[in-house]
This record gives C-alpha cells, structure tokens and sequence, in this order.
C-alpha cells in the first residue's frame, strides 16, 4: 500500500460507526475486535460511505446495481498520480490548476471526488458511457458542491475514449486515469480469481458495462494507447489501472512496438487483491526509479529503463562531505547550473546546456572560439536532481561498508545517453577528488 495511505492499518471501526450511524447494524465481532462481513455486499458499500464521509467529508450514493469502490484502492492509485504530478512540478513552472481525465468514472465518480478533495488545485473532466452511472455521478458530484471542478461527459461506446474536446483544448490536461472494465466476457468474469474467492454474491457487485468490454482491459488499454498516440503532447502522463498482471505485460508490449520509453509501472496491494498501473509520456519529463518500477521479481523484464542511478562511496564519512565535494566538482563544469530545492535542501538541482564534459566536447571547446556558439542557444537539455544519503551501519559482516550514496534522478531530457554521461562525468570526477581534495577539478 502507498505510504501515505491512511489505511495501512484496518480502520476503527467503532469510531467510524460513531460518526456514521447507518454502518452501526453491519458491526460484527471478529477474531481481531470489531468489523463487518465482507461478503455482505451492503456491508461493504455503507463502509464506502462511512470512510468517505467520515475521513473525506463526501457524502455518497452509491446505487446497489453498480461497483462498489473500495476507499483504500482507489487512494492508492489518486497517491501515485498526486506522486507524478509532484515529480512533473520540480521543472514546470508553478500552476494555478492541474486538469485530470478520468475515463469510465462510474456511479461514485470515486476518483475526481476523492482527487479534488485531497488536492485543492485539482479539477477533472469525467467520461462515462452508462446512463445510469453518468446520472448518479452528477448527483455526487453536485451533492457535494464540486460542480464548478468536476465535469461529466457522456459518452457512446463507439466515441473516441479521449473525446476531442476535452483534449484538444489550448491548457493542455496533465494526467488521465482510468479503472477500465476488466473483463471480455461473463465467462471471464465468472472465471476470475475474485469471483472464485469471493463466491457468486461477492462476485456481483458490478453492472455488465462496468466489468466487461470487448477484448477486455488490454483491448481498453491499448485503443488509449492508439489515441494517445494521436494526442501525444496534449496529455502529460496518461495511465490506467490494469486487474491483471499478464495484461500489463501486453500492454508493456504494446508500448514498447509503439517505441514509448517514457513510460511507469506500479502495483497497488490492499489485502489479497493486487491490481496495477501503468503510465506513459511523450514529454521529456521522467520519474524516479520509485515510481517508475516496482521490485516484483517476475516483471523486472518489463520495467522502464532505470531513471535513478546510485553510486556508493566509502571514501566520504558523512553526506554533507560528500556534498561539498559533489558541489565543487558540479560548479567546475561549463554549462552547468545548480540550485537546491526549495521543499528539500539536501536536494541539488542541477541543469545542463548539453554535454560539456566529454572528451570530445572539451576538445570541440578548445577549437572554437566562442564557446557558447560551440554548446548551442543555452537552452537546457538535462535536469538531474542530485541526493547524498548517508548510509546508517558502518560495518557488515565485519568489511568496511559505503559510507555515503549519491543518487542520480534523470528529471528531464530527450537523450538518455546525455544523463548517463553526466553521471559518469561526475562519479569520476568526485572519484580523484576524494583521492586528492586539492586536485584541479578542470
Ligand atoms: N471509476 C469507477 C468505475 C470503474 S468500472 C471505479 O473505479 O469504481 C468501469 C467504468 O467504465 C464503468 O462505469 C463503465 O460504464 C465505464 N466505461 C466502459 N466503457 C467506457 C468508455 N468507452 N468510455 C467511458 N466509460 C466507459
């Protein structure tokens, strides 16, 4: 589960039947204290609404004929994109509003709720093909007074999923989410492994266009990918939740045929469901290794390549050593600014004109006579966001350990090999420097 979602723990469920009377009836002793019966679909939808109102302040009607949206998943998905949007912030200038797309927003309207109350500068367009989802939504949403940040748009199943209107418009939309229908067929969905371990009555909690689409997930997934291939730039990230692994690993595929190396993958584990995310970009923004790519052994050979380099140094005792020395060594290159952020002194922000560093750009330098007509107009091609971490134990097993990591993140650029370079540069560089201290760093 995300690290700021709340319900890492099980909720009190006393407290929150206090604050929510109507979930008063469902209590239940269990084993581990007080709960409710989680095959009792009714149980679990006035849990929905007691977290929501309790925790959020939403108050919602959530129709007995439609999905359920479980609070701590769909949190865990609204963190991740409010990661990205963070991550996008470090290099973009300050907005007033980020603008969200969620396709097939269902009955709850879950996620542009959810999202515009955890994040004040928020606001979404929402698609939706079912009439009766796409009517109680406008009621939710309404309800709960977020009709001038929460749009719904009703759509035919043979739309575009992206309607042109919304993306075609001159702000440009940050990020697109979406929870597709799972399934291609009602066999599917009676195959599933929820459905086998939840029993028929768990199985049920959607309508039929809620949980299944011609082709299922990867057919959704991939008619977006299609479309964004057409918007490209007027979306910043798009992404989607998958229900199964082996369809991330087509879609994946697909990105890659579709050469997008821009690209996240993340997992969402609440209980024994696991569900997860992919995101992709034509922007030259990219995202830390954190979340980007996620340790499950079995998909490592559909990770996105590495945005996050790590080098270990034993030569530095503490991170801010390594700090001045890293400083010393990244003032000493042409081209290059740096500057700490704001939100986080300890980390450096740095930017470069191009490459400056190498063998053949030194030599280029020598030649020419002007050297910013030799490095180009001066506009920056890299950002990475430099970080020392001291490391806690000294010694393992008796050896000396590293005593201090520099951490690169490829923030932003076009050219992979430009980032691997610079971290190179500087990883030699403050190699002899720790060496020698007095070395001249040019
Ligand atoms: N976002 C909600 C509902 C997800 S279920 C939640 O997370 O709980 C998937 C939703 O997608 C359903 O409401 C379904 O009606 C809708 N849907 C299916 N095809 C669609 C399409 N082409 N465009 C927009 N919505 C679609």
């Amino acid at each position: 589960m995300h690290s700021r979602n709340p319900y890492q723990t099980p909720p009190d469920f006393t407290r929150l039947a206090d604050g929510f009377p109507d979930l008063k009836p469902f209590l239940k002793k269990t084993s581990s204290g007080v709960g409710i019966d989680f095959h009792d679909e009714a149980a679990q939808r006035c849990l929905t609404q007691a977290l929501l109102f309790c925790d959020f302040g939403l108050s919602l009607i959530l129709p007995p004929d439609r999905l359920c949206p479980p609070v701590p998943n769909r949190l865990n998905y609204i963190l991740w994109i409010e990661d990205i949007q963070k991550a996008c912030a470090k290099v973009r200038p300050i907005r007033s509003v980020i603008r969200g797309v969620d396709i097939g927003t269902g009955a709850s309207a879950i996620y542009p709720l959810l999202g515009c109350r955890t994040n004040p500068t928020w606001k979404f367009w929402a698609t939706e093909i079912d009439q009766k989802s796409a009517e109680c939504a406008l009621k939710n949403i309404q309800s709960n007074n977020l009709s001038d940040r929460i749009k719904i748009v009703q759509v035919a199943p043979d739309d575009k999923i992206f309607p042109t209107a919304i993306f075609e418009n001159e702000q440009g939309i940050d990020f697109t989410m979406c929870n597709p229908p799972f399934y291609g067929s009602r066999e599917e969905v009676l195959n599933s492994a929820e459905a086998k371990e939840l029993g028929p009555s768990g199985a049920c909690t959607g309508a039929e266009t809620e949980m299944i689409t011609t082709g299922g997930e990867v057919a959704f997934v991939k008619r977006m990918l299609e479309e964004s291939l057409q918007l490209r730039d007027h979306c910043q990230w798009y992404t989607s939740m998958l229900g199964k692994m082996s369809s991330l690993t087509y879609i994946v595929q697909h990105l890659k045929f579709a050469k997008i190396e821009n690209y996240a993958v993340t997992e969402f584990i609440q209980g024994k469901t696991r569900r997860w995310a992919v995101a992709w970009s034509y922007g030259d923004v990219h995202l830390p290794d954190s979340l980007a790519r996620i340790p499950n052994r079995t998909l490592q050979n559909i990770m996105p390549p590495k945005n996050t380099l790590r080098q270990p140094y034993t030569q530095f005792q503490t991170s801010q050593d390594a700090e001045q020395r890293l400083l010393k060594v990244l003032m000493s290159i042409d081209g290059v600014s740096v500057t700490h952020e704001a939100e986080d002194r300890g980390n450096i922000l740095v930017k470069a004109i191009g490459d400056t560093w190498s063998r053949a750009a030194r030599r280029r330098k020598l030649k020419a006579v002007d050297s910013a007509t030799d490095y180009g107009p001066g506009q920056v091609t890299l950002v990475s966001r430099v970080q020392c971490t001291q490391n806690t134990s000294a010694t393992r097993g008796g050896s000396e350990s590293r005593a201090v990591t520099i951490e690169f993140d490829w923030v932003q650029g076009r050219d992979r090999g430009l980032f691997e370079s610079f971290v190179a540069h500087v990883s030699r560089k403050l190699g002899t420097l720790a060496m020698d201290p007095d070395v001249d760093m040019r």
